[in-house]
């Protein structure tokens, strides 16, 4: 079994922690996108390895040295996207599917030499923490903007989906962190937004959108 893929089971079941869900074998497959017995046997892997605690029939859980090893390869991946983008010019919409593939990599030093010319950043192009070298980050919650009401003003401060389709449609509508929206309208019907941003006026939003951008 690659090395890659117990590191992308590790993720996936860190992130269904951070966003609150059980991690059962259920909701594992369904996140890696495998059937049960796969998830069963790699979860004995992981266990072995000292990275989850498992019994029969019970929730998932991270062991510190999981939770470690976890937060280490998400600092690789937002470290590569905040190089990208900030260094070498990438767009924000470009650089996931690189990183995925770069928070494999074993040269930790690589990995610290990118941190030190982006002067120790502590998000990445979408607004995640990025983690420090002992796998240490502060988490801010920020609320969706979905959630607010009409003559709100606020700031996007990250978005809760790194996918190209979604991030193309910001970059299209100008829309990047730190844009302050002002809700003037919410549609009864399906709850699109319309915002005013900027110079921008009267922009619409479809709720799948709002609902991935993070404001405060
Ligand atoms: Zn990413």
């Amino acid at each position: 079994m690659p090395t890659q893929t117990k590191e992308n089971y590790l993720k996936a079941i860190y992130f269904l922690k951070i966003n609150h869900e059980e991690v059962t074998i259920t909701a594992l497959g369904k996140a890696m996108a495998v059937s049960k017995p796969t998830v069963n046997n790699m979860v004995k892997k992981l266990s072995d390895k000292g990275w989850i605690n498992y019994e029969k029939y019970r929730p998932l859980s991270l062991t510190p040295s999981g939770e470690k090893a976890a937060a280490l390869i998400i600092r690789k991946h937002r470290l590569t996207e905040m190089f990208l983008v900030q260094i070498m010019g990438f767009g924000w919409e470009e650089v996931h599917q690189i990183a995925e593939e770069m928070e494999h990599l074993k040269t930790e030093g690589l990995f610290d030499r990118m941190d030190e010319i982006l002067g120790y950043p502590t998000t990445d192009p979408h607004g995640s923490p990025i983690p420090d070298k002992h796998g240490k980050y502060n988490r801010k919650t920020y609320a969706i903007l979905s959630s607010f009401g009409v003559g709100a003003k606020v700031t996007l401060r990250a978005v809760g989906d790194s996918s190209v389709a979604l991030l193309t449609l910001l970059n299209e509508k100008n829309i990047r962190l730190g844009t302050v929206f002002t809700i003037m309208k919410i549609e009864a019907f399906d709850k699109t937004m319309v915002l005013n941003y900027g110079d921008h006026k009267a922009i619409t939003l479809s709720n799948e959108v709002c609902k991935r951008l993070l404001v405060e």
